[in-house]
C-alpha cells in the first residue's frame, strides 16, 4: 500500500528527458516528504550540512539547522547523519 502511494521517480528518471517527464518528476519532488528540524534538539553540529546533497540546510545563526523544502529532494540523509535525532521527514500537502 505504502510502495503504491510513494512516487515513482526512479521510473521518471528512467523514462526521462521529455519536459513532461521533467515537469512531474519536479512535481513529486515537490509533494514528496521534506526534512524538519526538532529547533529544541538540534546541537547546531552541522553534519546535516555536510550529509545534505543539495546544499539545503544552513545552520541559522549558529543556532539551529534549518531546511529549506524548496530545495529538498527528500532523500533522508541527514536524517541519518544527525547524532542527536533532530531531523524527521514530514509529508507535504
Ligand atoms: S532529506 Fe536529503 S535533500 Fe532534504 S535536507 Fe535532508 S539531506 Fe538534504
Ligand atoms: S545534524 Fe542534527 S544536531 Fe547537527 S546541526 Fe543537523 S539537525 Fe542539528
Amino acid at each position: 500500500m505504502i510502495r503504491s502511494q510513494t512516487p515513482d521517480i526512479i521510473g521518471d528518471i528512467k523514462r526521462g528527458g521529455t519536459e513532461i517527464g521533467c515537469d512531474r518528476m519536479a512535481a513529486q519532488i515537490r509533494k514528496a516528504k521534506k526534512a524538519k528540524v526538532l529547533k529544541e534538539d538540534c546541537v547546531a553540529c552541522g553534519a546535516c550540512v555536510k550529509a545534505c546533497p543539495v546544499s539545503a540546510i544552513i545552520i541559522y545563526k549558529g543556532i539551529t539547522a534549518e531546511v529549506d523544502a524548496d530545495k529538498c529532494i527528500g532523500c533522508t540523509k541527514c536524517v541519518t547523519a544527525c547524532p542527536a535525532s533532530a531531523i524527521y521527514m514530514e509529508a507535504q500537502e
